[in-house]
């Protein structure tokens, strides 16, 4: 069990230094890196799709999925540059496989955003560091007003949190002031957006925050 625990640091450990590389790439291009995470089926890519569509920041993603590239289809199919990662059975993305994905995208001083759409999973994504400026999380209605405090680290963690699904509301019983009032708990500072990624609502306030960021990070755009 003790030499468990160890391997794991280790591991971690390893994996941090990935994260800085990353950090200090990103840091020297002025680009934004934002690592969006929720659970399979949240509308973490119908997002991606609805931002591609309102905002003029020249962006590239990282998809993490288990399997298929299914989801790279998709942003590829939008006109956005885009790498897959397959974890093959992880269920979460590590740092040492985003540095090998940002070979495959165009020059950093080409762009202004990155976007990583982590593995689907409210568990562990939260835990790593891929070089991050920001973690968002994503979290839609169908899956329930209780997940904030099911899952809080996450929702702890996250710079904003994104309702999606918001059109599926008067179907379900979700309760909305229970779900941001319990992420203000555990969050004061996080930005609470809603949206419906498929008829547009919201989309704007999402796309302006993401400009506020990448214009923080550098000055000169
Ligand atoms: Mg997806
Ligand atoms: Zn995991």
């Amino acid at each position: 069990m003790q030499r468990k625990v160890t391997l794991q640091q280790n591991v971690m450990a390893a994996d941090e230094r990935h994260a800085q590389n990353i950090r200090k790439r990103l840091a020297e291009a002025g680009v934004l890196m934002v690592n969006l995470i929720g659970s399979p089926g949240a509308g973490k890519t119908t997002l991606l799709e609805a931002t591609f569509r309102k905002t003029p920041l020249r962006m590239a993603v990282i998809e993490g999925d288990v399997a298929t590239s299914r989801d790279a289809q998709r942003i590829a199919a939008a006109g956005v540059p885009v790498v897959q990662i397959n974890t093959q059975g992880g269920c979460h993305l590590e740092a040492h496989l985003v540095e090998r994905a940002l070979e495959a995208l165009p020059p950093l001083a080409e762009l202004d955003l990155l976007i990583v759409e982590n593995v689907g999973n409210l568990v562990c994504p939260a835990e790593f560091d891929l070089g991050e400026d920001f973690k968002v999380a994503v979290s839609s209605v169908p899956e329930g007003s209780d997940k904030p405090l099911k899952y809080p680290l996450l929702f702890t963690e996250a710079k904003a949190v994104i309702l999606t699904k918001i059109d599926l509301a008067p179907y379900i019983a979700f309760d909305k002031a229970l779900f941001f009032d319990d992420v203000k708990k555990l969050n004061p500072e996080g930005v609470l957006l809603e949206v419906d990624s498929i008829h547009g609502d919201g989309i704007e306030s999402w796309c302006g925050l993401l400009q506020e960021w990448v214009c923080a990070k550098d000055v000169s755009k």
